[in-house]
């Protein structure tokens, strides 16, 4: 059970004391207190945990300063949709906003290699009227022996770069909790010239220390990568080791799934769950065509793969592309083979307006219907 107090009542007010103490005095109840940033005050939610199934919900909603009480199933309880649930489905972060109604672009590179390579494609980004991008700094490779990306050493040309062509959001990987102080660092001495969503990547999912250290921290929002052999609920549940531990501003990836039946993909492409995870939960969808598909083939009729789900994925709904570009994918450190090239991101981002549009039709259709 949630009770959400209305937007004045937090934990120094009477009526926060009030209901605080009657939960107190419920038997086998734990609470959780959350407080969650709307567009323009912070609301408190409360977490009832325990044998909530007892409680009555209009008892709870009968005390003075209690906005509304949701009873949550048992799946995804910060995260999901529960009967009656009116929690949003949308925050925003350094004036961008991740929503289940919107669509954002990061168009960017698999790995930074060079301070030439980041320039080039920020400089791309912002005359495409872009905001946001990725940038590899720490890379998790199969082979101990490869490339494993330049770590904090990039982290302030890549920052103070992105200040010069008004980026606004970088996701960027972690791999481990020392990562995000080391972003956080580097942000501050560069005088935060810009914004990080902190990426958890498919190799990570279930690494639930890295979740637990990462939800803790409240400053960047998250973008977990569904596990690539794991169950769509395992991953729903990573999700909410985020959400438990107190970070909400978690983007749910899509990003294909490893077995061979998806050949000659890298991934089975997994896009199709697009509308699935926004109907189970109130998390925004990204996709990543780019390791879902792994290659540059074209097919008959001159289209990328990698450009078919996109659009695939765009016209079901999704919220937001994560999609590997390089300069010069040739000399790229990291997936050189499946990076789309800079002259590419105006038909690109062309082509995902085409079908965002197509979307916003298809939704129109049905709501009229
Ligand atoms: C990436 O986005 O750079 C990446 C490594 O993705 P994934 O974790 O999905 O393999
Ligand atoms: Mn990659």
């Amino acid at each position: 059970m949630i009770i959400i107090l209305k937007p004045y009542v937090h934990g120094e007010t009477r009526e926060f004391q009030r209901i605080e103490s009657h939960l107190k005095s419920l038997p086998n109840i734990e609470t959780r207190v959350h407080h969650v940033q709307g567009a323009e005050q912070v609301l408190t939610e409360i977490y009832l945990i325990g044998n909530t199934a007892a409680l009555s919900l209009e008892e709870m909603k009968s005390f003075p300063g209690v906005e509304t009480v949701v009873r949550v199933s048992e799946e995804y309880r910060v995260l999901g949709r529960h009967k009656n649930d009116t929690r949003p489905n949308h925050f925003s972060y350094n004036g961008v906003e991740f929503s289940q109604d919107n669509l954002n672009v990061f168009a960017g590179l698999c790995a930074v290699d060079s301070p030439e390579s980041v320039e080039a494609m920020m400089k791309a980004l912002k005359e495409n009227g872009q905001n946001c991008t990725r940038m590899g700094a720490y890379k998790p490779r199969t082979s101990p022996y490869s490339f494993q990306g330049h770590g904090k050493n990039c982290l302030p040309y890549v920052f103070e770069l992105a200040g010069k062509y008004e980026i606004k959001v970088i996701a960027m990987e972690v791999t481990h909790e020392s990562h995000v102080e080391e972003i956080r660092q580097a942000l501050d001495e560069t005088g935060k010239p810009t914004g990080v969503m902190l990426q958890i990547g498919t190799r990570n999912t279930q690494n639930f220390e890295l979740l637990k250290s990462v939800g803790r921290q409240q400053e960047f929002p998250v973008l977990l990568k569904r596990g690539f052999g794991i169950t769509l609920d395992e991953s729903l549940h990573a999700a909410e080791y985020l959400a438990s531990e107190g970070n909400q501003k978690v983007v749910f990836g899509l990003r294909g799934m490893k077995t061979n039946i998806g050949d000659p993909h890298r991934n089975m492409v997994d896009f199709a769950h697009v509308p699935v995870v926004k109907r189970l939960t109130r998390m925004p969808v990204c996709i990543d065509p780019s390791h879902s598909v792994g290659s540059r083939f074209r097919s008959s009729d001159n289209i990328l793969d990698v450009m078919h789900v996109t659009a695939q994925a765009v016209v079901a709904g999704a919220n937001m592309i994560l999609v590997d570009f390089h300069p010069n994918p040739k000399v790229a450190l990291v997936d050189g083979p499946q990076a789309l090239r800079l002259e590419e991101l105006p038909l690109f981002l062309e082509d995902v307006a085409i079908c965002r549009a197509a979307y916003e039709k298809r939704r129109a259709l049905y709501q009229n219907n």
